[in-house]
């Protein structure tokens, strides 16, 4: 087989130049396929970085992270604005007023710097002021048992009805409100969380069960505010998560008070028809809610309305949120 130095050397230039021009279409085949695997390692590159970098990820609370939050993770319901729809969309000839005051903490709060705080703290002398003059009105506390067996027509309510709750089942409550509420021959309805008992968070403190115990034995009512105040409405609070808590509620009542609890108040008053539906199969009759009001549709008692009591409320103020809720819708 010839080489090429055997050809003339006209035609080794031709090979020559030839293989010269392979050689360059070779090498920019070469450059293009290195160009392109470049694209495409950095391609693969920025892909890994945004999936594992931590600000591209949706924050969501495994099932184990919802369990432990405990009361560092409240938020105090002052901060939820939000309402939802209420499903009453028509008088109700049985539709009934009963203003349900809703309160936090009764005592003093000595960090005015804490506005949420602030806003859930009613002082002492302030309540005892709300609960005289409600007495000198001839307004009578009942429980919120009382306004279910009303609505269900088992059980007639005095004239001038009024709901006193206490919501979350902090230890300032039960031993500032609990002392004026028996002055004055008035009852409270006190929501507990139940797996927080004991506890402490920042300048809240929850009251023990003994405490509790010795309100229920006084005859305040205790009622359902979930185990662990989970907001009903988060997209990644699934139903079971809810029938999980509220069954469990229902146990920790029934095993440190020995009581047999069907109400309930729901955490930030956020719910919605899964929440309803879960309740009503843990075993609830009534459910209580955040929206403003005070008439109680007797075929609506998962969606019962509440007057909010604001810290440092005056007293004229405080009579004119109630001369409003109880003159709205009816
Ligand atoms: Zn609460």
């Amino acid at each position: 087989m010839p080489s090429v130095n055997d050809f003339p050397l006209r035609i080794q230039r031709c090979y020559t130049e030839a293989d010269f021009i392979r050689m360059q279409q070779t090498h920019k085949r070469f450059f293009l396929f290195i160009t392109l695997l470049s694209f495409a390692l950095a391609g693969i590159f920025l892909f890994i970085v945004f999936q594992t970098n931590p600000r591209y990820e949706e924050k969501s609370l495994t099932e184990g992270e919802k369990q432990s939050a405990g009361p560092s993770e409240q938020f105090a319901e002052s901060q939820f604005t939000k309402r939802l729809p209420v499903a009453k969309n028509k008088v109700n000839p049985n539709d009934f007023v009963v203003p349900i005051l809703m309160y936090h903490h009764i005592g003093v709060n000595t960090d005015v710097s804490d506005k949420i705080r602030d806003d859930l703290t009613v002082p002492p002398d302030q309540f005892e002021a709300q609960v005289a003059w409600l007495a000198k009105n001839k307004y009578h506390s009942v429980t919120l048992e009382d306004v279910y067996l009303h609505a269900e027509g088992k059980l007639k309510l005095p004239s001038n009805p009024i709901v006193f709750t206490f919501d979350d089942g902090y230890d300032d409550a039960i031993l500032n409100a609990v002392p004026i509420l028996k002055k004055y021959g008035d009852v409270g309805s006190f929501a507990i969380i139940t797996q927080w008992p004991g506890t402490t968070s920042g300048s809240n403190t929850y009251a023990t069960w003994d405490q509790i115990k010795t309100a229920m034995n006084q005859g305040m009512e205790i009622v359902s505010h979930t185990q662990n105040h989970f907001d009903g409405t988060n997209p990644t609070v699934t139903k079971e998560y809810v029938l999980k808590d509220l069954k469990g509620s229902v146990m920790d009542l029934k095993n440190h008070l020995g009581i047999s609890s069907d109400l309930l108040i729901y955490p930030y008053g956020h719910y919605n028809a899964d929440y309803i539906a879960a309740a009503e199969e843990a075993g609830f009759v009534m459910g209580v809610t955040v929206h403003e009001g005070a008439v109680v549709d007797p075929d609506v008692l998962m969606e019962i309305p509440r007057i909010r009591v604001h810290g440092r409320e005056e007293l004229k103020r405080f009579q004119n949120i109630l001369w409003g809720a109880k003159h709205v819708s009816l």
